[in-house]
This record gives C-alpha cells, structure tokens and sequence, in this order.
C-alpha cells in the first residue's frame, strides 16, 4: 500500500538530541551514569524512535513514569535498564516479568511488592526519597521501617536512592535545593551504611545539572534538556531544537473589510485581509489559547498572526503581506517561533506544549 503523505508533521531531529545529550555529557565526570528521562512519549517525539537513539548512544539507563510506558519500550525491543517513577502497585508482577526496575517510594508499596513477586529471585529496585516536594516518597520519619524491611527481604537489590529537586530552575529557591541535597545525602547514607554492595545515588534533572553540578553524585536524571530547552541562559545557548512542527497551506482567501473568520466570528476583517487556512486544530495539540494573534506561524520567513478561533481540526492565519501559494509550508513552532515562546504566550511551560501534541500529528524521524 502506498504510504500517506501527512499535511501537519511533528519532525525529530535526531543529530540534535545527540548533541544535548554530548552537550550534558561534558559537564559531568567520566564515572557519572545518564539516565534519560522518555516518559510521556519521549516529551511528546515519539517513545521507542528516541529510546532506541539513546540506547545506541549508550545511556545508561531510561526512565519512565509508569508500568505501561516501560512494557512498551520492551515490547519494541529497548534492552536498556528502565526504571519506572510510579508503578502501580496492582501491577508489580508485570513490572517484574518485563524486567523494569520499580521505583518504591512508601512502606505500603514496599510490601505490596513483596507479597506480589517471587521472593526467590534476585530483584533489583530503586528507592524514591522524599526531600522536600512533598509528592511521593518516604521521608526522614520512614527510613528505619524501611531499612528493616530492605535487610529482611534480601531478595531486593537497591540499585539506586534518589530523590527530585521542586526548584532546581530557580536562584530564588537555591537555599532550599540545598537542605533538598543535604537531606538527602543524609538519607542515603543511612540506608546504604545497612547494606554491603555499593547503591547509586542521585538527586539531578536537567537543570541541576547544570546549576548543581558538583551534586552529580553517581548518575544524573536528564529530561527536558535532551529535548532541547533549559531555563538557563547559557545552556540554552549550546542546546538544539529537537522538534519542528509544521504543516501546509490548503486554501487561500481573500477576506473583505468587516467581514468574520472563524467559529463565533472571533476574527474581525478591519481592512480587506487574506487569509491561508492551516490543517492543525486543537484536537492536534494547537492549544486554543493560542487563538486571535495571540500566536504567529511562519510562512515564506515572515510571521504570519492566527485570525479568529483556533478549530478542532484546523486554523485560519493572516498572509496578506505575505507571498505564498496553496500547499506552502506553515510552521507553528521552529527555530524561528519556538516552544519558549510558545509557552509564555499561554502562560505555561515548554514540558507542557511538547506534551500536549497529539498521536494524530504525524511524528517525522530526521537522521
Ligand atoms: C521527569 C523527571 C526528571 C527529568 O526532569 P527534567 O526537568 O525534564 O530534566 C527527573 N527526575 C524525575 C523523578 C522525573 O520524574
């Protein structure tokens, strides 16, 4: 069968992962593990294209949110180490038959692992410490039960203690990542003193990384910066964009003074306009906020402002200065337009547009 040609494409430049990746690779020590972060689709490109990238570039480890993310990328072929964030506890059995490694992060959880999995086999898990988010994890208070439940059911091997910084972004919030760190380094000291084998140790995302380097410990949990976006200046400036969003013009019209655009005529002709109608739409991801000029695509290098209501299906943007044809190519965000902005625009932020993109937009893999 002959392929579809898609109008809107999601295209993944795959070169410039590899260099965020490198680009983090060079602020850490040689002996300091990656795991990168592909929950979510992968922020949204597509989970196994992106994981199979990393596992050529020797990561050493993946990180998803839950069981169903992991199954996945085994069932496509992902031989790396996986860990997943929030298994559901229902489903500790299939965390074990498809070899992920499940992160626990309270009693309850521990024991419903241990009365769920076959307790004669080695099984490697990961221990989620709460420093300071306050969204899951065991604190200060649980750390003894823990340890005695960890030595009683020597069957679970601790790969790894970690815990995740609230702010790690913000110089304002810099004195409490801190007391995140050193509590921390405190917890996972005490459990570890318990046991003879030596236990990984992190606490960084992207963006302690880099503003928190020295706390690298042994492996770091990188996510958003892969994709191409940090909150730091500088770093910024070495990333790449990994995505470009783009789609086609299907028709051109010519709109006449006080006349309307769009669902409840939300696009008012002031003067004699012309419109291209863009086949992306909210069902597409095109967050509807974006809507009357609050955003621009770019045709032919110049900026073209949406006009009206953004649809479900499609949307209409203003070209009257603009040299274009039929089957022209619209780009909602590139290097030119990006997701940055995108997101201040509706006041959010990047992890959430890169997400928010759905299955219907065709991805595009570029090599
Ligand atoms: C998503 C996630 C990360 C990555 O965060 P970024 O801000 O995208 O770098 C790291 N650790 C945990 C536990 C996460 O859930």
């Amino acid at each position: 069968m002959r392929e579809l040609v898609y109008d809107t494409t999601l295209e993944i430049h795959m070169d410039n992962l590899v260099s965020n990746l490198n680009y983090y690779r060079s602020l850490l020590k040689p002996h300091t593990k990656v795991m990168v972060m592909v929950k979510a689709f992968s922020y949204g490109l597509g989970t196994y294209d992106v994981a199979k990238l990393l596992e050529e570039n020797k990561v050493d480890y993946l990180g998803v949110a839950n069981t169903f993310e992991g199954i996945e990328l085994r069932k496509a072929g992902i031989k790396l180490p996986i860990m997943v964030m929030k298994p559901e506890v229902d489903s500790f059995d299939l965390v074990v038959e498809y070899q992920l490694t499940p992160t626990l992060f309270s009693q309850h959880a521990l024991e419903r692992l241990i009365d769920t999995v076959d307790n004669s086999k080695p099984l490697a898990i990961s221990i989620k410490i709460d420093t300071g988010m306050h969204r899951l994890g065991f604190d200060s208070t649980e750390i003894s039960e823990l340890t005695k439940t960890l030595k009683a059911n020597s069957f679970l091997k601790i790969e790894s203690i970690f815990s995740h910084l609230a702010a790690a972004e913000d110089p304002k919030e810099d004195e409490f990542s801190c007391h995140q760190i050193k509590t921390f380094i405190s917890i996972a000291n005490t459990i570890s003193e318990n046991f003879s084998y030596p236990i990984d140790q992190h606490i960084l995302n992207s963006n302690g990384i880099v503003r928190f380097t020295d706390s690298q410990f042994d492996m770091v949990r990188l996510g958003i910066g892969l994709y191409g976006i940090s909150s730091d200046k500088k770093t910024q400036n070495n990333l790449l964009p990994a995505s470009t969003l783009k789609s086609k013009i299907a028709q051109i019209k010519h709109i006449k003074k006080g006349e309307t655009v769009g669902y409840n005529r939300r696009g008012v002709a002031t003067e004699n306009i012309t419109i291209a109608t863009i086949p992306v739409g909210y069902a597409d991801g095109l967050n509807r906020n974006l809507s009357n000029g609050n955003w621009s695509m770019i045709v032919n290098n110049q900026k073209a402002p949406i006009v009206g209501n953004v649809c479900m299906d499609m949307v209409m943007i203003d070209v009257t200065n603009i040299n274009c044809n039929v089957g022209d190519e619209a780009f909602i965000f590139s290097a030119k337009n990006t997701i940055i902005e995108m997101s201040k625009c509706i006041g959010t932020i990047p992890y959430e547009i890169l997400t928010s993109y759905s299955p219907r937009v065709k991805r595009v893999f570029k090599y």
